[in-house]
């Protein structure tokens, strides 16, 4: 069962403190706020973001989130959380007393009232990796993921194919049986899931020979992504409906599509800001000159003004990166590096002690013969 998620909406390891996490959610929650974060995908981050929390900042939802997944933290199916493919644990049967599980951390199957009521399936995650250039102007992939399916054989149903589900003969289809149980204040009575037809009421006398009675099927299931232009690393799209199958004939969970974009040998990007360090040679930069800059769009000319400092930037309006939620660019700084010649031939070494003179500066150490020129000879 996958449950790092929420450590990882975070980005604490799973051995942080109460304060570690605490910290993380102060800061995460206030970059995300959607009145702060007006960008693509924020809000639904600061929810993550939140649920994530409501789990790790409260000891005992943490302790049974380790052992259980997000489902044991939340108590429920499919509702927003529970990426770790709860259903398919349910629906592969024989884990009928997962409620007594639960009710034994929170004391009551709290927020299951009807269990054969219809329920969204779980949401499912996909990372996909872009690169630097198919980030900035967007691109469309086709993705492929296993997720769980109504079962083509039986529509769902999970009774042989001819045959349909009955009502279940031990909780006349309520889908929960009374317990009697042994604690040490006495016999007590509690509500469990019933372990004949695993909550759903209905009984399956012939079960479907290809999902053996679940009504799913874990299939491998395809989809268009269009990625948007101008998305970042850690972003995320949901795709509705992508998710796993639901319960009950409940609608599909969503599919949530996390953005992972590569670095650029030559850009920096930060936002829709694009970065690039420009080497330059001195005397192009004393001088002035016209030179050719690349950019995610193509060259373009800059002028670089006579008397040019190394750090000096300049900005290439609109050249930069799609901001998400506008129909304009960001822009592109230009940062020059001045570069001082590492050889210089004896015509170079001339004219530079020349350009010296000119300038009235004394440079002692080109005056006299060189050190080394003195040990070859
Ligand atoms: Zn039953
Ligand atoms: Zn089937």
């Amino acid at each position: 069962m996958n449950n790092t998620e929420f450590y990882d909406r975070l980005g604490v390891s799973k051995s942080a403190s109460q304060d570690e996490i605490k910290k993380a959610y102060r800061k995460l929650s206030k970059q995300y706020h959607p009145d702060i974060n007006k960008e693509a995908g924020a809000e639904d981050k600061y929810k993550d973001i939140q649920e994530a929390y409501e789990t790790l900042g409260d000891e005992q939802k943490r302790a049974s989130y380790d052992q259980f997944g997000a489902a044991g933290a939340n108590g429920g199916f499919g509702g927003g959380g529970g990426f770790g493919g709860f259903e398919g644990f349910s629906g592969g049967g024989g884990f009928g007393g997962f409620d007594d599980i639960f009710s034994s951390f929170f004391g009551g199957g709290g927020g299951r009232s009807n269990p054969t009521a219809p329920r969204q399936g779980a949401d499912l995650q996909y990372r996909i990796n872009l690169k630097f250039e198919e980030a900035i102007f967007g691109v469309e992939k086709e993705i492929s993921y296993q997720r769980e399916q109504e079962c083509y054989t039986c529509n769902g149903s999970g009774a042989k194919p001819g045959t349909q589900p009955i009502t279940c003969s031990k909780c006349g289809g309520r889908g929960q049986v009374q317990v009697a149980r042994d604690t040490p204040l006495g016999r007590v009575m509690t509500t469990a899931t019933c372990d004949v037809c695993h909550g759903t009421g209905k009984e399956i006398k012939e079960k479907c020979p290809t999902c053996h009675g679940t009504g799913h099927e874990k299939q491998a299931h395809k989809v268009k992504v269009k990625v948007p232009a101008g998305v970042e690393t850690g972003q995320q799209m949901r795709m509705a409906g992508g998710g796993d199958a639901g319960v009950n004939s409940g609608p599909y969970g969503d599919l949530y599509v996390i953005f992972n974009v590569a670095a650029s040998d030559k850009f920096e990007r930060d936002g829709s800001e694009i970065y690039y360090n420009m080497p330059l040679q001195f005397v192009q930069a004393a001088l002035g000159d016209e030179i050719e800059v690349p950019t995610v769009h193509g060259n373009v000319k800059l002028k670089i003004p006579a008397g040019t400092q190394t750090g000096q930037t300049f900005r290439l309006r609109g050249k930069g990166a799609p901001k998400l939620h506008g129909s304009s660019n960001g822009d592109q700084q230009v940062i020059v590096n001045l570069i001082t010649p590492k050889k210089l031939n004896d015509a170079q070494k001339e004219a530079l002690l020349a350009f010296a003179k000119a300038s009235g500066q004394s440079v002692s150490a080109q005056k006299s013969e060189g050190f080394f020129d003195k040990w070859k000879r």
